[in-house]
C-alpha cells in the first residue's frame, strides 16, 4: 500500500494484508488460521479449488472430464474454457472478481486512494476482473467521489515482488542513511 508516495507499513510492518481482510464469516478455512479471507474466495488457488468443487457435486463443465482423470486444472485452462463458452468456468471467474470487488469496496471506504492497482496471475489471465470488480467496489462504496478513482492493470507484471523489495530497501536507505552507512 502507497500512501503519500510512501509504502505505508504500519505497527509491526502488518498493514497491507489485503489477501486477509475477512469477507465471509463461515468462509472457506485460510493458511493464516481464519475463515473467509478476501485470497479464500477470489485468488487463483481459490478458484481452481471452486471448479474442483463443483464439478464433483456434478455440476456440468466441459473442464470434468479433466477433473475425473485426476489431471489438474489449471489457471489457464480455467479461463480458456471460460472464453469458449463453458458456464462453470466463466461463472466461478466472475464470482471471484466480485469477492475481489468487495474487498476492494472496503478499502475504498477505510483510505480513498486516488487509485486502485492490480497485479497477478487471475488479472493475467482473466484481465476482465478488474471491470468486474469495479462494478462491484463501486456500487459499494460510500462517498460519490470514489466513483471517479481509476481502476488499472499494474504494468510491473511478474516483477511486482521483486520491485517492491527494492523499494523497501530504497526507502529505508533514503530514510536513514547515516545508520545505513553505519551498517554497511
Ligand atoms: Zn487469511
Amino acid at each position: 500500500m502507497i500512501v503519500q508516495s510512501r509504502i505505508h507499513r504500519g505497527f509491526g510492518n502488518g498493514a497491507g494484508e489485503i489477501g486477509h481482510m475477512s469477507i465471509d464469516i463461515d468462509g472457506p478455512s485460510c493458511n493464516c488460521g481464519n475463515y473467509g479471507c478476501l485470497e479464500t474466495l477470489s485468488s487463483g488457488i481459490a478458484i481452481k479449488r471452486r471448479m474442483q468443487e463443483e464439478i464433483r457435486r456434478g455440476v456440468e463443465s466441459s473442464l470434468s472430464s479433466f477433473e475425473a482423470e485426476a489431471a489438474p486444472i489449471t489457471l489457464k485452462m480455467i479461463a480458456q474454457h471460460a472464453q469458449e463458452g463453458d458456464r462453470l468456468a466463466n461463472d466461478l471467474l466472475e464470482e471471484a472478481a466480485r469477492y475481489l470487488g468487495l474487498g476492494v469496496a472496503n478499502v475504498i471506504n477505510l483510505l480513498a486512494p486516488d487509485r486502485v492497482i492490480f497485479g497477478g496471475e487471475v488479472i493475467d489471465i482473466y484481465p476482465q476482473t478488474i471491470q468486474t470488480a469495479e462494478k462491484i467496489a463501486k456500487a459499494r462504496t460510500f462517498s460519490p467521489q470514489t466513483k471517479n478513482i481509476p481502476f488499472i492493470k499494474s504494468s510491473f507484471g511478474e516483477q511486482s515482488g521483486l520491485i517492491g523489495a527494492a523499494a523497501i530497501i530504497q526507502q529505508w536507505v533514503f530514510d536513514t542513511p547515516e545508520t545505513t552507512v553505519m551498517r554497511v
